[in-house]
C-alpha cells in the first residue's frame, strides 16, 4: 500500500515514519499497512484545498450536484468490494456492511438534490420594515474544511460530512481513522474517475498525529469531527485557538425506555438491535435499558433467551448476526468492563466473557439492576454490553434517561402513542425513535445534546453546517 493518500488530485505515499495497520478482527491478523501522512503533507493538502476553493465555490451549485450524483453512482458500482472491505476490516456482517454502502449512496443523492435547489435559493430577498432599503441573502461556502472521522461506520460518517461540504462549495481535507485506513480511498478513486477538479478533495491518512496536524492547521476554515469526547475536547481547544467554527459528533450512553403496555417480543427485538448492531460499536447504542418494573422479569427472561440464540462469528458466514469488535483496543476496553463488573459484583444476566476464538469476539452481555453510580451505567463502553434498571412511573423513567452527561438518542417502546410522544418531548437528546429500530433517514437530523456534541449533520442542517450566511443591504435613495 504505497500510494495511499490523495493530495491535490494525486495518489501519494505517506512520508511519516509512523505506520498504520489494517487488521482483520476475525483473525486478529494484519492485512495491509501504510505510512501515515506527515504534517508537511497535511499542509500540502490544506494548500491544495485553498487553491481549489475559488473555482469550486464559484461553480453553479447545480454543476456541483452532477459530481455528487457521480459519487452516488460510482459507490453503487463498487458496492461488492466496499461490502467485502468493511466485512474484512470492521468485522461487519454482510447485511450491515451493505446497509452502510446504501446509506452513503443515499447521502450523496440527497445532497445532490439540495445542491440542485441551491441556485434558486441564492440571493433571496429579505422582507424589511424600512421601505428605503433592500437586502438579499447569500449562502456561501464556509471555505476549506477539515473532516476527521472514526472507524465504526467509516463510509457513512465520511459521506455524511463529505457530501454536504462539497454541495455547499467547500473544499475538503478528510482524515480517516487509523483503524480503517482503506475504505475512504474509494472517494479518491471516484474523484479521479469522475474528474472532480484537483484539490477539491484531499485524503490524508494516519493516526492522532495526522489529526493534530489537520485540526491545528491555520489554513482550515471549519472543522467537523466525529469521535470520542476526549479527542473532541482536544479538537475544540485547537478550534478555540483560531476562533473557528466546529461541529462535534461525540459519544453516547443512550437509553431505551420500555413501558408495560408493549409487545414483549417486539421490544426484545428493538433492544437487541440497539445494542448488538455493529457489535454495539455505535455512538447511538441504546446501552441503558429502562424497563417498567411490572414487566421486568418476563422481558429480561425473553431477552436472555434471544441473546443466547444470537449467532456470533466470522461475517464470511452469512448466518452470523454479530461479528467481532473492530480492534484490539476496543476488545481490551470491553473485556476490562467485564472485569470491572465482576469486581463491582454486578449481576450478569448473560454473557460477560470473550469468546474462545482467534479474533476479537465477545459475547452479547447484560448486567441487570446496575447501580446508578457504576461506571458501567455512566460511561460509554462501545460494545455489546447492556445495563438495565427498573422504573415505576413515566416521570422516573424520563428522569433516569436524562441523568447522563450524554444526550445523543433514545428509543421509547409503548403502545400508548400519546405517552410515547410526551416522553420523546421530555428527553434531552437529538433523536428519539418510537417503537422502531434505529432507522436513520438522511432527511432527518443527526447530532447530540449535552456532552454528545455540537451542531447537527444530515438534512438541510447538515448543509447549513458548511455554509456561511451573508446579507447584502443597500439604500435605495
Ligand atoms: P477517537 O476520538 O479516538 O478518534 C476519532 C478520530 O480522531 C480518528 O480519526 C483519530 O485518528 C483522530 N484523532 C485522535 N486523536 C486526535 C487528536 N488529538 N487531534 C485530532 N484528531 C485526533 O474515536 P474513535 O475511537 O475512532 O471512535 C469512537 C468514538 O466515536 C466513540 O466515542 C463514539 O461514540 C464516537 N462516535 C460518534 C458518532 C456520532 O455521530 N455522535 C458517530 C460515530 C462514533
Amino acid at each position: 500500500m504505497s500510494q495511499s493518500h490523495f493530495i491535490d488530485g494525486q495518489w501519494v505515499a505517506g512520508q511519516s515514519d509512523h505506520l498504520v495497520v489494517a487488521y482483520d478482527p476475525c483473525l486478529a491478523q494484519p492485512f495491509a499497512q501504510l505510512h501515515s501522512c506527515s504534517p508537511a503533507q497535511v499542509d500540502q493538502a490544506v494548500r491544495a484545498a485553498r487553491q481549489a476553493l475559488p473555482r469550486w465555490q464559484g461553480l453553479n451549485a447545480a454543476r456541483r450536484a452532477t459530481y455528487l450524483r457521480g459519487f452516488a453512482e460510482q459507490l453503487k458500482q463498487r458496492r461488492d468490494s466496499l461490502v467485502a472491505l468493511q466485512m474484512q476490516n470492521n468485522g461487519k456482517p454482510r447485511h450491515e456492511a451493505s446497509a452502510d454502502v446504501d446509506d452513503a449512496v443515499a447521502t450523496f443523492t440527497y445532497y445532490a438534490g439540495l445542491a440542485e435547489q441551491l441556485d434558486a435559493r441564492q440571493n433571496a430577498e429579505v422582507a424589511l420594515p424600512a421601505p428605503g432599503f433592500r437586502s438579499h441573502t447569500r449562502l456561501e461556502a464556509i471555505g476549506v474544511v477539515g473532516l476527521i472521522v472514526p472507524w465504526n461506520f467509516p463510509l457513512v460518517t465520511s459521506a455524511w460530512k463529505l457530501a454536504p461540504a462539497l454541495a455547499a462549495g467547500c473544499t475538503v481535507v478528510l482524515k480517516p481513522s487509523e483503524v480503517t485506513p482503506l475504505i475512504e480511498q474509494v472517494f479518491a478513486e471516484i474523484a479521479h474517475e469522475i474528474g472532480l477538479p484537483q484539490g477539491v478533495l484531499n485524503i490524508v491518512g494516519g493516526g492522532a498525529e495526522t489529526g493534530v496536524a489537520l485540526s491545528t492547521h491555520p489554513g482550515i476554515d471549519k472543522l467537523s469531527f466525529t469521535g470520542s469526547n476526549k479527542t473532541g475536547s482536544a479538537v475544540m481547544h485547537s478550534a478555540a485557538d483560531y476562533c473557528r467554527p466546529l461541529t462535534l459528533e461525540l459519544g453516547g450512553k443512550s437509553a431505551i425506555l420500555v413501558f408495560d403496555d408493549c409487545d414483549l417480543d417486539q421490544a426484545v427485538e428493538w433492544i437487541i438491535a440497539g445494542i448488538c448492531w455493529n457489535a454495539g460499536q455505535m455512538c447511538s447504542a441504546t446501552s441503558r435499558l429502562l424497563v417498567q418494573d411490572s414487566i421486568a422479569e418476563p422481558l429480561l427472561a425473553r431477552l436472555k433467551n434471544a441473546l443466547e440464540k444470537l449467532r456470533v462469528g466470522n461475517p464470511l458466514d452469512d448466518e452470523v448476526d454479530m461479528g467481532p469488535l473492530s480492534s484490539e483496543a476496543q476488545f481490551s476496553k470491553v473485556t476490562a468492563c467485564f472485569e470491572l463488573a465482576r469486581s463491582e459484583g454486578l449481576h450478569c444476566l448473560t454473557g460477560g466473557y470473550a469468546l474462545q476464538m482467534p479474533g476479537w469476539f465477545v459475547s452479547p452481555t447484560v448486567y441487570t439492576d446496575v447501580p446508578l453510580d457504576s461506571a458501567l451505567w455512566r460511561q460509554e463502553i462501545f460494545g455489546p454490553v447492556l445495563c438495565t434498571h427498573r422504573f415505576s412511573s413515566e416521570a422516573q423513567a424520563v428522569e433516569l434517561a436524562n441523568d447522563s452527561q450524554y444526550g445523543l438518542v433514545a428509543t421509547v417502546v409503548s403502545a400508548d402513542l400519546t405517552r410515547a410522544e410526551r416522553v420523546a418531548a421530555a428527553l434531552e437528546v437529538g433523536h428519539v425513535w418510537i417503537n422502531s429500530i434505529q432507522a436513520v433517514f438522511v432527511e432527518t437530523s443527526w447530532g447530540g445534546s449535552k456532552g454528545s456534541g455540537i451542531g447537527r449533520e444530515l438534512g438541510p442542517w447538515g448543509l447549513s453546517a458548511y455554509q456561511s450566511v451573508k446579507h447584502v443591504t443597500r439604500c435605495l435613495d
